[in-house]
């Protein structure tokens, strides 16, 4: 095999970064950070560092589609024509007999933007039903709904280049030091330039990311929109708001005002469990910057109040005027590598591609006329959690899962187990033989992974890259949109003939004509010359856009911002006496999601090999457990058993849980998300994993 080099983008999360991938004569490859790259310049964390181990090792890839007419009968290797004509006649049966929404996919941020689009375009065109969820909903649809409410768009307004530009960054409910780690040494040199840079975090825990802080607000779980209400109070008593600014461009600050007078500052400070010279400080810092850079991620976002969290966070931004200028604004640190991606083609069950709404009549015509298949219904579709509370209850027949593993990833997970058990047909789109779906599923077909396939994906600052195909996949694994579409031709659907993924890109380009992330006019070639590309693109200009909103021209009716003042009532599953901590979950530096990939590397498991349960040592003492103790877990929903950590950085009262663990052989007493629970914020439907009650006992095996 020759060898070459080739630019392409890391795979895991939402920053983004820049690498060349290099074929060695065995077919191997080797991974480098790209020197020349916007976001990177060629750094890379631990997890990128270590990509090649992922494509390398091949012992764990499916080769070759599997099917089986019965879940007691093992599946049996078959064609790729044999698999997808059994799924299109399963499908077209489903949907003959009881109706377009008895089919869903269930897919991911993983995916290329060129998958997404497909499967988009099948379900929503064609199918005729908008059950279309991805794991993204776990993750980012709080800050999707919040930005389209408050800036009326789901734009991410800055640019990583803002970090250097700020002299003040607020980061709430995030640890970028472990999760976006790239980001994060932009944001640790920075600082160590500029040491008069404020840095406030705030997060229940001590994390890394607070050790650099100027200030750490340790706040009681969940009391996040308390908080930024008190900041704000301190904002406008203090002077520091821009009064030109709120009147010409925002709506909403009347009701906002009363309701942020409505708490003292002691009263905010009380009920966060911090000092009130601590909020004052806060205020004080934002008010003393001339910039101001909000950061969050899934702290606030994976919340039942998680819109109004994202909102009364923007609001800071907004009532300050420090948003569309250098150094300023909201900015959603992105979980996975296309969330963004997916967002802009519409693909979540309640989205239309570029942007446009379900619910408006003109834009849903729009993409019928586009696609030139059936209407497109007014209807949204199933989210993550209600797609498999419909195949437990029998609404909903037939699941197909890519690229996804929620038998790790969503709460109540023995509750998704019972569900998949129910459904009539279950495919499962993997390129690895050990997620625990493959057990439940019909039809197992095998995916092309990152490096084997082409495509492009968008980070967290709206920065598009193009990733070229290095390497084959093994056996006969296809690309993601090759499966998709030989399935939607099978389905006897016309307009799924693509020749190659550049020509799915640009008919995608083609529907975010005359949008707000118009990129119109966009190729594979005019990427790479750009080596990145910001949405929106201006074709005559050929340049993308690094800031958006340096107008102040936002895109609600009234082209003013909207100042929310949602209401602080607290809807989670509170502690009580038999269940008397609080537990939060999340990720650790080296592992990424369900660890189907990171699984694979033993360097990544040097950091943290194991689950354990970080707890006070207040907390421990009291129910007596030592550190490195066995100890039980109970939630209402299940239990697990972990080893305690004993921990200064976690308040008492707290339990922390890393969220990576499954099945391990063939148990599930390290799956974190037994335990958590799924109640869903009700504008975003994203499920409450940062907070749910828990009991923990010393466990001695009996
Ligand atoms: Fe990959 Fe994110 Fe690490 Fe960059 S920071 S190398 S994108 S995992």
């Amino acid at each position: 095999m020759k060898e070459t080099e080739t630019t392409s983008t890391c795979c895991y999360c939402g920053v983004g970064c820049g690498v060349k991938i290099r074929t060695e004569k065995h077919g191997l490859i080797t991974v480098v950070g790209d020197e020349d790259h916007p976001v990177n310049q060629g750094k890379l964390c631990s997890k990128g560092m270590n990509l090649q181990y992922t494509v390398n090792d091949k012992s764990d890839r499916l080769l070759y589609p599997q099917m089986r007419y019965h879940r007691s009968m093992p599946v049996q290797r078959v064609s790729w024509d044999d698999a997808l004509t059994r799924t299109a006649a399963v499908f077209r049966t489903m949907i003959d007999k009881y109706g377009p929404e008895s089919v869903a996919f269930y897919a991911s941020g993983q995916c290329l933007t060129e998958e997404y689009y497909v499967i988009n375009k099948l379900i929503k065109g064609f199918i005729g039903s908008n059950n279309l969820d991805t794991n993204s909903r776990l993750c980012m649809s709080s800050a999707v709904a919040a930005y389209k409410m408050a800036l009326g768009e789901d734009s991410v307004p800055i640019c990583y280049d803002d970090i250097e530009l700020s002299d003040c960054l607020l980061i709430e409910g995030a640890n970028p030091a472990w999760c976006h780690p790239i980001l994060w040494r932009r944001v640790e040199a920075h600082k160590a330039e500029n040491p008069r840079t404020r840095i406030i975090v705030v997060d229940p825990r001590k994390t890394d990311s607070a050790a650099i802080a100027d200030l750490h607000l340790q706040i009681h779980p969940g009391t996040d929109i308390i908080l930024n209400y008190a900041i704000g109070r301190l904002l406008i008593e203090n002077g520091d708001i821009d009064h030109e600014f709120i009147k010409k461009h925002t709506e909403g600050f009347e009701a906002y005002e009363a309701r942020v007078m409505e708490r003292t500052i002691n009263e905010a400070a009380n009920i966060c469990r911090i000092a009130e010279d601590e909020i004052r400080q806060a205020a004080a810092y934002i008010g003393e910057s001339k910039t101001l850079l909000t950061m969050w991620t899934m702290g606030l976002n994976q919340s039942v109040k998680g819109v109004d969290k994202n909102l009364s966070l923007i609001n800071l931004n907004l009532i300050t005027g420090k948003i569309g200028k250098p150094g300023s604004g909201p900015f959603s640190l992105t979980g996975q590598p296309n969330a963004m991606g997916g967002r802009e083609v519409g693909g979540l069950a309640n989205l239309l591609p570029a942007h446009r709404d379900l619910k408006n009549e003109v834009h849903r015509q729009e993409v019928a006329d586009f696609w030139g298949g059936t209407i497109v219904s007014e209807k949204a579709g199933l989210t993550a959690t209600e797609m498999f509370d419909a195949l437990a209850d029998g609404r909903l027949k037939a699941i197909w899962i890519l690229c996804t593993n929620p038998l790790t990833s969503l709460p109540d997970t023995r509750k998704v187990e019972l569900a998949l058990e129910k459904a009539k047909f279950v495919v499962v789109q993997e390129i690895s033989n050990k997620p625990q779906t493959l057990a439940y599923a019909d039809v197992i077909l095998p995916a092309a992974a990152w490096a084997e396939k082409e495509g492009t994906m968008t980070n967290s600052e709206r920065r598009i890259s193009h990733l070229h195909k290095v390497i084959d996949p093994p056996g006969e694994a296809l690309p993601d949109a090759e499966i998709i579409c030989r399935f939607a031709k099978k389905m006897g659907f016309t307009s799924f003939d693509y020749p190659d993924p550049e020509s799915i890109y640009r008919e995608h380009t083609l529907l975010t004509a005359k949008t707000n992330i118009g990129i119109e006019g966009l190729n594979y070639t005019l990427i790479d010359q750009h080596k990145t590309v910001q949405w929106p693109y201006y074709k005559r200009r050929n340049q993308g856009t690094k800031r958006l909103f340096a107008d102040h021209n936002f895109h609600t009716p009234s082209r003013k911002a909207v100042i929310h003042s949602p209401d602080v009532n607290f809807q989670s599953e509170m502690p009580d006496r038999e269940f008397p901590f609080i537990l939060t979950t999340g990720r650790i530096r080296d592992h990424w999601h369900t660890m189907s990939k990171t699984g694979k590397v033993s360097k990544l498991k040097q950091h943290i090999n194991e689950s354990r349960l970080e707890i006070h040592p207040d907390d421990a003492t009291h129910i007596g457990i030592m550190d490195g103790q066995l100890v039980e877990v109970i939630s209402r929903r299940g239990n697990i058993r972990v080893k305690a950590n004993l921990s200064n950085g976690i308040k008492p009262g707290c339990v922390f849980l890393p969220m990576h663990w499954g099945k391990l052989g063939g148990s599930d007493l390290h799956r974190t998300n037994n335990l958590t629970n799924t109640l869903l914020d009700p504008i975003s439907k994203e499920p409450d994993f940062k907070f749910c009650a828990v009991q923990v006992t010393p466990y001695s095996k009996p």
